[in-house]
């Protein structure tokens, strides 16, 4: 998909400019030390919803199609129940909660107006990506169960499933093999893929209580990844995959939120990382773990066929989801 960048550069170009309280796609944008932010009473008054403040630091906005809650002072959103990083906590901004422009844009727009944003992405084709392969086990569970196998399992599970649905889809590979990490966007690419969907499993290592799942989409140009705030230097350059930076975020949010209904787990949300496959994506793309095997609620899901149904269940709907969502847009 080719999203419209030259109007988003446009409107992100025109909120630099402003200073004080200006209207920015019809919200209004206040500047603080040289970065701007929307106010979460604007936010409201611009989707329609009403707002209300169930905790001390929860903000609630509410209309008859969404639900957002804030949480003061922190990077974590729900957006109907679904948990989404934000890049930059929610602060206080002279009297006002309020949010980075960039977080709007990027984040809490493609969420709340899913169709607005994908009136050029594609459909045809969905490309799966089930991680790691040959020699590169993954990680392990407790019980030695590698990555690779169970993630290999899901994405054929996933392609059932969706062609079931008259969905044409592809694998990065079909057998316990080694592929390199390029190859896999460059098989994308070659196929023409409409979307691209990597499957992993996680682990925590020592940490056993540790357990969920979470959707990584591709960090945005001069931003830190969800699991890097603080660390290193952050590549202020575009990717090939920042190109698709609006349905990026659909995409993981609809696996996201699909794959929590299909099985129950817990939410980890949905994330920001430059892992490889993301950053060279030739197409909108997000990399799902579906699991921690080092945790034994999550392995004994992962080890269980029927729990591994699940899991590809979430996923096809959540891809399904997006689907829907790209062919609403274009009848709009
Ligand atoms: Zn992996």
């Amino acid at each position: 998909m080719r999203p419209n960048k030259t109007a988003l550069l446009l409107v992100i170009g025109l909120t630099a400019m402003f200073t004080a309280a200006t209207a920015f796609a019809g919200v209004r944008t206040i500047t603080s030390r040289g970065k701007t932010y929307v106010t979460l009473s604007n936010l409201a008054a611009y989707y329609g919803m009403t707002i209300t403040q169930p905790a001390r630091n929860r903000i609630r906005m509410q209309n008859k199609y969404n639900k957002i809650e804030f949480q003061t002072e922190s990077r974590s959103v729900w957006v109907n129940g679904i948990l989404v990083a934000l890049n930059e906590p929610v602060r206080k901004v002279g009297w006002s909660w309020a949010i980075d422009t960039t977080d709007f844009v990027k984040t809490i727009e493609p969420v709340s107006r899913p169709s607005e944003f994908l009136k050029t992405a594609g459909t045809r084709t969905v490309v799966l990506d089930p991680g790691h392969g040959g020699d590169d086990k993954g990680t392990s569970s407790p019980r030695n169960v590698h990555e690779k196998l169970i993630v290999l399992d899901v994405a054929k599970r996933v392609q059932a499933k969706l062609e079931a649905r008259g969905i044409n889809v592809a694998l990065t590979r079909e057998s316990d093999r080694d592929l390199d990490l390029d190859a896999r966007c460059r098989k994308a690419a070659a196929l023409r893929a409409d979307i691209l969907v990597s499957i992993h499993a996680n682990s925590a290592g020592k940490k056993r209580d540790v357990r969920g799942a979470e959707t990584f989409v591709l960090a945005l140009p001069g931003r830190y990844s969800s699991n890097s705030y603080g660390g290193g230097a952050i590549p202020t350059s575009n990717n090939t995959g920042n190109r698709c930076d609006l349905a990026n975020m659909v995409l993981g949010y609809r696996i996201q939120q699909n794959l929590i209904k299909a099985t129950g787990q817990e939410d980890r949300g949905i994330k920001r990382a430059r892992f490889e496959v993301l950053r060279d994506a030739p197409c909108p793309a997000a990399l799902v773990e579906m699991a921690f095997l080092s945790n034994p609620k999550d392995e004994a899901i992962a080890i269980d066929p029927a729990g591994r149904d699940r899991i590809a269940r979430g996923i096809a709907d959540g891809i399904t989801a997006y689907l829907s969502d790209v062919t609403r847009a274009r009848t709009k």
